[in-house]
């Protein structure tokens, strides 16, 4: 019944050098504003680009204004940039506090017995021996087969989040793991500003009171609160929420995501942490939303994202103390506005939107750095190839929106696929019916006991995820036929014990979390980054 599955193999991402064309870059000077990571992040991969030097970059942020300091998991997305930008895991790891992160725990999103909790793992190229098993069992269960189907028996990396081990395997062991970080967000912030400025970035500090446009409406100049004006070609808008060039400026609409993603706040507490670290982000489902569980080696940072049409904001701060036992401390907790959506066009004019100012799609997954760093990729290509015109700018936003909608309806179901029914906010996302059309017809068909690989690997719908994490999600929280029937022998033909065995074999050749980051090790000069494809 499997007509199409996942594959991992090695992806190489090596270290881009700057400087290698003797032309002219297309724009002479790019204007980045705010020193937030998406800022720091498109600076440096700006920094990096074939241009080198020849590009002029100046950050401007302002002294008024502070970074949200929010933001503190990745994709394994990151991995790549590092490797891209030539920085090792041993020199910015330890300055910011960072651990490995092997996928992420979601505990409470369903009351189905035995699916109250799963893992979504990061995958690894030992997935390809499990991965198709997996996706088996679970097409033998959509039909009703009694045979085990829960992700959390298949995958490596789950083996090593519970063990509390780094996703780095000794040298002699075949498989590398594809990984993903937490991190200290305002310590990476400054971290790679210290980069961007040892590559040539300038930096400066102003506050942007009047944007001035040209005739065209492009945009010309920036005037700053001490009097100064900062012209430049080409503006990177990165001032967060407020959007100031692409939405203020120049009036971009923006196109909100409220109708299916409910949750508009969070109120975050950081506790200090000297345990064992497991390489995991833990998502649990609290009464109107979610809680991060974010381990870096020197604490934990807790936040309850949640809905404020359903919860005022000293409620959730009640509940989320409660949650981690600290009702009678008084360790400060920090409350913090979200507005999900995007902007229509991130590439509008002389100017593209990266970061919060570009759009948020809740943080559930995690996914704000990967469009930082896809954007800024995106950019830097289209300024080396010199194609910057009309159509170049249409094709950038056209694959950007349906990366962010693909990724959107992926965590939208996160919410439409809950089985709690304890409060109005659950039942209203279970009852949820403004789901996109590809979501809607990619569960319809998983309803209808039909896989969904074929659609996914077509495009039909699913884009943004891999087969591997729809089967954890749907799988994970149970969505399977009830009084299920014994399986046929060959419906039961993998041996579970035999799976067992070959992970735990597996995960022996990990180390200890927290003693690794003690001590990381520089990589092997042959990188190996992993993609998966399905
Ligand atoms: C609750 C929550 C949880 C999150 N969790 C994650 C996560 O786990 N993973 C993830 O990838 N992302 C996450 N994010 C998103 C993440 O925080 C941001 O994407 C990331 O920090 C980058 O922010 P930014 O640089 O776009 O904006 P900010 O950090 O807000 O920076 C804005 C910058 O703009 C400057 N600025 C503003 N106005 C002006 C002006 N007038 N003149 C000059 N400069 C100005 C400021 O000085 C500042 O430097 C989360 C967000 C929230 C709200």
């Amino acid at each position: 019944m499997t007509d199409a599955t996942a594959t991992v193999f090695n992806h190489n991402i090596t270290a881009q050098r700057p400087g290698t064309r003797t032309d002219e870059p297309p724009v002479k000077h790019v204007v980045v504003v705010g020193g937030g990571t998406a800022g720091w992040m498109t600076a440096l991969l700006l920094a990096n680009s074939a241009y080198g030097p020849r590009l002029k970059v100046t950050v401007l942020e302002s002294p008024q204004v502070g970074v949200i300091g929010v933001g503190e998991g990745s994709t394994p997305w990151l991995r790549g940039f590092f490797e891209s930008v030539g920085i090792e895991e041993s020199e910015w790891m330890p300055e910011c506090h960072a651990t490995y992160k092997a996928g992420i725990a979601f505990d409470g999103w369903s009351t189905r017995p035995g699916y109250e909790r799963y893992f979504h793992a990061f995958a690894s190229m030992l997935d390809n021996m499990t991965m198709a098993p997996f996706i088996d069992n679970v097409h033998a269960r959509l039909e009703g087969a009694d045979v085990h189907a829960h992700p959390n028996r298949f995958f490596i990396s789950a083996k090593l989040a519970q063990q509390c081990k780094a996703p780095r395997p000794q040298r002699s062991f075949p498989f590398d793991v594809w990984y993903g970080f937490h991190f200290d967000a305002v310590l990476l912030g400054r971290f790679l500003q210290k980069k961007a400025v040892e590559r040539g970035v300038q930096h400066i500090v102003g506050h942007v009171t009047d944007v001035r446009l040209h005739e065209s409406g492009d945009i010309a100049s920036l005037r700053l609160a001490d009097g100064a004006t900062l012209a430049g070609d080409f503006f990177v808008d990165c001032t967060g929420f407020a959007s100031l060039l692409i939405g203020k400026s120049l009036g971009t609409p923006f196109v909100s995501f409220k109708e299916n993603l409910f949750n508009d706040a969070a109120v975050a507490i950081q506790v200090p942490h000297d345990g064992p670290i497991h390489p995991q982000t833990v998502s649990t489902a609290l009464r109107n939303g979610w809680v991060w569980r974010i381990p870096l080696t020197t604490r934990i940072g807790h936040g309850y994202v949640y809905s404020t049409d359903f919860c005022p904001p000293d409620e959730a701060e009640t509940e989320l103390r409660r949650h981690l036992g600290l009702l009678d401390t008084d360790i400060p907790a920090r409350h913090l506005k979200m507005r999900c959506g995007r902007v229509a066009r991130a590439w509008n004019r002389n100017c593209v939107a990266n970061g919060l100012a570009q759009g948020f799609i809740e943080p559930l997954e995690a996914t704000t750095l990967l469009f930082v760093q896809r954007t800024a990729m995106a950019l830097v290509a289209a300024l080396e190839r010199g194609d910057i015109g009309e159509e170049a700018r249409a094709r950038f936003n056209e694959t950007l929106n349906a990366q962010v909608e693909g990724t959107r309806d992926y965590i939208v179901t996160h919410f439409k696929t809950n089985t709690r029914s304890d409060t109005d906010y659950w039942r209203a996302n279970a009852a949820n019916t403004r789901l996109s059309a590809p979501l809607q017809q990619l569960l319809r068909t998983w309803l209808a006991s039909r896989p969904i690989t074929g659609g996914i690997a077509k495009g039909t719908f699913g884009r943004g995820y891999p087969v591997m994490s729809w089967y954890s999600l749907l799988a994970g929280v149970g969505l399977f036929p009830d009084c299920p029937r014994p399986p046929t022998p060959q419906e039961a033909k993998y041996e579970m014990a035999e799976i067992d065995t070959l992970l735990e074999r597996g995960a022996m050749n990990f180390p200890d979390h927290r003693e690794f980051l003690g001590a990381i090790p520089p990589k092997p000069k042959e990188p190996s980054l992993q993609v998966y494809f399905w």
